[in-house]
């Protein structure tokens, strides 16, 4: 297949986001159009409907949640969504193992996709780490590039047949 890029799939328009709707960024979409990249949301492969409640993580990032310090709690229902949120995470893993990706470029500030920051569990502050499944990948050493990296989307567009 060439170079590939696993993706957020809301960033290629796919409306898998929490409320129903997407995060459509172009030149993922372009990529995507030109078949360079896969689109996967980790929430809904862990499991999890759309719309569904939005969720946080409780007690650290997306690495505390994994090594078991910190859990992701559905904001609207305080259900404990900790182990899908894992499970997609894994489903994620699959993938890149089957696809050995240039890099997955992964919605920033969400709590399974966020690159460099996630939200606080009890404001709408930010605090530095990933969500869940860039967690996961980046600790398998999978390359990850976040959403608001747009100049480095633009490159790879560029690099691509
Ligand atoms: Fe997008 Fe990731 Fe949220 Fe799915 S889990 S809607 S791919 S940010």
């Amino acid at each position: 297949m060439g170079k590939v890029f696993i993706v957020s799939a809301c960033l290629a328009g796919f409306n898998c986001k929490y409320n129903g709707g997407n995060n459509l960024l172009e030149p993922v979409y372009e990529l995507f159009r030109r078949g360079k990249a896969i689109p996967l949301c980790p929430e809904q492969l862990g499991g999890l409907p759309t719309p569904r409640s939005p969720s946080k993580i409780r007690g650290g990032d997306g690495m505390d949640v994994l090594s078991g310090e910190a859990r992701v709690l559905a904001l609207e229902t305080g259900e404990d969504v900790t182990q899908m949120f894992i499970r997609g995470a894994f489903e994620m893993l699959k993938a890149a193992e089957a696809l050995n990706p240039v890099a997955c470029i992964m919605k920033e500030r969400s709590p399974s996709c966020g690159v460099n920051s996630v939200y606080r569990f009890d404001s709408d502050e930010l605090r530095e780490g990933m969500g869940v499944a860039s967690a996961l990948l980046s600790s398998k050493g999978y390359k990850i590039i976040s959403s608001d990296n747009v100049e480095q989307i633009l490159k790879y567009l560029a690099e691509i047949e």
